[in-house]
């Protein structure tokens, strides 16, 4: 193992051979952490070549089972993002495509850093287990149309070690690694179309566009040289997503949503990546007739059915679908107030610092294999563009305790710049990349 860190320390390349010895060893626990965390700093600080970065996601794919879905009668479809906060999309997007007649194959992370994870989120429900055994995996999505999972000894376990690790060694945001931790799961998850949403933004670890295209660019050339039809949609994490940040808090806006009442922006992004996944699957004609699907699917109460199907389905109360106070609440509620004299206007609502706030009160993991609270987190009652004036909430702190609400609500004071000038809100925008392909 040391020659092989020492020649990424100076910035050469490991063969293919090389790193699936590697990737071998660590999940045989031959390799210790502290090499591997090393290994993976000088792949943060010095790169990978486009060879040595398929060469990591086949052998992570390698370290588990791949799934087949031949014969499961519908189109397969799987999602990802690449981290951000407050980003619940998959708990909308996943029942929506299943009652549109898809088959959802997700494999799901846990939060990273200061963002958030579908799985964490998923676990707030009472009951909820995402570790579900492949063949019962088959089963449920020829049942139910989806299935929400993590990684397993038997799925990618090479991405669950690394991902843990990675966590807590500050070698997240490196284009290769984030590249091959997340195309190893959809690979291995087998679907046949696969979008991806790239964040980019203070929340994002990818924090400038540019960057967020190159990581945008490489997830589509490994998706596709690998036989899958996959886009990639830019999407801004500069505040967070919704106005929920915080496990039990992120699914009951997700809920919301489901039920037409939750965030424009969460919903726009739902529709947005909905929409090219209904194409590429072949279960639209065209944009605007995937858009006003998905929104009927909404409107008729199919989606909010089809999660409560999928919680049951996964063992967790799916009375929660209807009753989202059934889910874990903390027991201090603090609202940070605006404190200037004058009107302002929301210039920024830091998606970065909201999501370390978050992250303070107990929502994430600062160490490897931290428990995490599913009931605290932060919701936002002001966005960028809101006027407020004296008195007027910027948002609640959800806490444990007091002294962690105080010392959350320090944390958020720096999150939010508020302007004396009007300031416009952030727009919906999105840039696409990737072929039109439909593989149904
Ligand atoms: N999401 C993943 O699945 N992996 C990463 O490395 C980052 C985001």
């Amino acid at each position: 193992m040391v020659p092989l860190i020492e020649r990424k320390k100076f910035g050469g390349e490991l063969s293919a051979d090389e790193i699936g010895w590697l990737l071998r060893g660590y999940v045989a626990g031959e390799v210790p952490d502290y090499q591997m965390s090393a290994w993976l700093m000088a792949v943060r600080l010095r790169g990978m070549t486009e060879a040595e970065t398929l060469a990591m996601t086949r052998a992570m794919v390698a370290s588990g089972r791949e799934l087949e879905w031949s014969g499961i009668g519908r189109p397969t479809v799987d999602k990802h993002s690449t981290g951000g906060v407050g980003d619940k999309t998959s708990i909308v997007l996943v029942p929506l495509m299943a009652a549109a007649g898809a088959a959802f194959v997700k494999m799901s992370g846990r939060g990273l850093g200061h963002t958030g994870g579908t799985l964490d989120k998923l676990e707030s429900i009472p009951g909820f287990r995402v570790d579900i055994a492949p063949d019962r995996m088959r089963a449920q999505v020829e049942r139910v149309g989806a299935a929400l999972v993590g990684q397993s000894p038997e799925l990618v376990p090479a991405d669950g070690k690394l991902y843990a690790l990675r966590d807590v060694t500050a070698t997240v945001d490196s284009v290769p690694l984030i590249a091959s931790s997340i195309m190893s799961k959809k690979l291995a998850g087998g679907a046949r179309s696969v979008v991806l949403d790239v964040k980019w933004g203070s929340g994002a670890f990818m924090t400038s566009l540019p960057e967020a295209r190159e990581l945008a660019a490489t997830l589509v050339r490994i998706g596709e040289g690998a036989g899958r039809a996959t886009r990639a949609v830019l999407s801004s994490m500069r505040e967070p997503l919704g106005r929920a940040v915080g496990n039990a808090l992120e699914v009951r806006e997700a809920i919301e949503t489901l039920h037409g009442a939750g965030p424009g922006d969460l919903w726009a992004l739902t529709l947005e990546l909905g929409a090219h996944q209904l194409l590429m699957a072949g279960l639209a004609p065209d944009a605007e007739a995937a858009r006003e699907r998905l929104t009927e699917l909404r409107d008729s109460g199919a989606g909010a059915r089809k999660l409560a199907e999928l919680v049951e389905a996964q063992h967790g109360d799916a009375r929660v679908v209807d009753d989202p106070s059934l889910l874990a609440a903390a027991p201090v509620v603090v609202t940070m107030e605006a404190e200037d004299d004058e009107p302002r206007w929301v210039a920024e609502a830091d998606a970065r610092a909201i999501g370390d706030a978050a992250l303070l009160l107990g929502a994430g993991r600062r160490q490897k294999g931290d428990p995490i609270d599913p009931a605290v987190g932060v919701m936002l009652r002001a966005r960028i563009g809101d006027r407020v004036e004296r008195g007027q909430p910027l948002a609640d702190v959800h806490a444990r305790t007091p002294a962690e609400a105080d010392a959350a609500i320090r944390a958020l004071r720096a999150a939010f710049v508020l302007s004396p000038e009007a300031v416009d809100a952030a727009e919906d925008e999105y840039e696409v990349i990737g072929k039109e392909q439909v593989v149904a």
